[in-house]
């Protein structure tokens, strides 16, 4: 296949593939190659925790201080929609997705926020009745001593596997992938590699969340690293699920006889507003000294593997997708929810393009 390629995407996680996934489909004749700097996907889609959630009954009542029902409503229902399309195209199976409920755990220190959040229990129930059929998907209740709003909708999946069915599926419509290669700079008709190599192109997609300033630096998508780790194995773990806590900040679930843990970003926000993968020991401390008092309390474990990866906050809570000029267009800003909306942005990006 000869240059100039019919799309050149900028980017192989969630979104890049998914874009290139949807577009070969729907343009079997056209040449699309996706570009990724790492020699695997290296930003967030598989570095993540898997959680596949669409909002906590704490996020929507939050959420509806600045923004009308309506808005919240239809961004929920776009969250739940994207992780249909998720598991409907990679096959539950493939992802060893487990719809085993997500839990919004209220510390003492939150009750304003719990009693708020109760009020629009009734609400919100209606709003998810209306777009799956299910009745009280949120519940409250208590679970090892908090106060918690449960929504069994919710479930958790395997990042890795998500990946690398992804990979496969977009290589057999015919994507190529090119690994190692990093873009210096994105121009109408051409793509420019570090090692200035120019990739003629009739269209490029920039797909790579939160790096995206590096190739467009004007634009509001700002880079937050997140951290993660995961537990040596834990006698009788009592925490069975998907969690959150704080507002979202903190989150953890069991992988087998093993906790994950991750987040508190807040600890030191402007610490995590970074282009680099490193430990920031801040917000390690927090979260090790938050599991030793708060959820495993006289239980013996060690941190077994812990990594972290960067996501893009854009202005709103909605991602990006947008023409940056007659051959050039933008994916991205996905949050903390790509897992819930990727797939669907990439899809809208492929629709846009074409
Ligand atoms: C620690 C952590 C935990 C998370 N947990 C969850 C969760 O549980 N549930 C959830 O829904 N979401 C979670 N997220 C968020 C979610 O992972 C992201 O929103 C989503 O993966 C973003 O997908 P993306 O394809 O847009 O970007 P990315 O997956 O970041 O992909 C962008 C790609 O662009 C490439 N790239 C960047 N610059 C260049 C360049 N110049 N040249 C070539 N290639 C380039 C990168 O190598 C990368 O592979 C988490 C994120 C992190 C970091």
């Amino acid at each position: 296949m000869s240059f100039p390629r019919d799309l050149l995407i900028v980017g192989s996680g969630i979104t890049g593939l998914s874009a290139a996934l949807f577009y070969k489909r729907r343009n079997p004749d056209a040449s699309v190659m996706v570009l990724d700097r790492g020699f695997w996907p290296h930003g967030a889609t598989a570095r993540n925790a898997g959680f596949a959630c669409f909002g906590s009954a704490g996020e929507l009542t939050d959420d509806l201080i600045n923004e009308s029902e309506t808005e919240v409503k239809n961004r929920l229902e776009k969250r739940f929609n994207g992780l249909e399309l998720l598991k409907s195209e990679l096959g539950t199976e493939h992802i060893d997705y487990n719809m085993c409920g997500g839990y919004e755990l209220f510390g003492d220190f939150d009750e304003n926020h719990f009693q708020d959040s109760f009020a629009n229990l009734a609400m919100f129930n209606e709003w998810v009745q209306a777009f799956t059929g299910e009745s009280e998907s949120y519940k409250v209740g208590k679970k090892n001593g908090f106060k918690v709003i449960y929504n069994r909708l919710e479930g958790y999946l395997h990042s890795g596997k998500l990946m690398r069915r992804l990979l496969e599926k977009a290589s057999n419509e015919g994507v190529e992938i090119r690994w190692n290669t990093p873009v210096k700079e994105v121009r109408k008709g051409h793509v420019i590699l570090e090692d200035d190599l120019a990739l003629p192109c009739t269209n490029t997609l920039i797909a790579t969340n939160g790096f995206t300033k590096n190739l467009l630096p004007g634009c509001e998508i700002e880079p937050a690293r997140g951290y993660v780790f995961v537990t040596s194995p834990i006698e009788s773990l009592k925490w069975r699920g998907c969690f959150h806590y704080n507002k979202g900040y903190v989150y953890f679930r069991d992988v087998g006889d093993r906790l994950l843990l991750g987040g508190a970003r807040d600890v030191d926000i402007e610490g995590e507003r970074s282009f680099e993968n490193e430990i920031n020991h801040k917000i390690k401390n927090w979260l090790i000294d938050f599991a030793r008092e708060k959820l495993l309390p006289g239980s013996d474990w060690e941190i077994h593997n812990e990594w972290t990866g960067i996501m893009g906050f854009g202005p709103s809570k909605s991602p990006i997708c947008q023409k940056i000029n007659d051959q050039v267009y933008l994916a991205a800003g996905l949050g903390g929810m790509g897992v819930a909306l990727g797939m669907e942005l990439g899809q809208s990006a492929s629709e846009m393009i074409a």
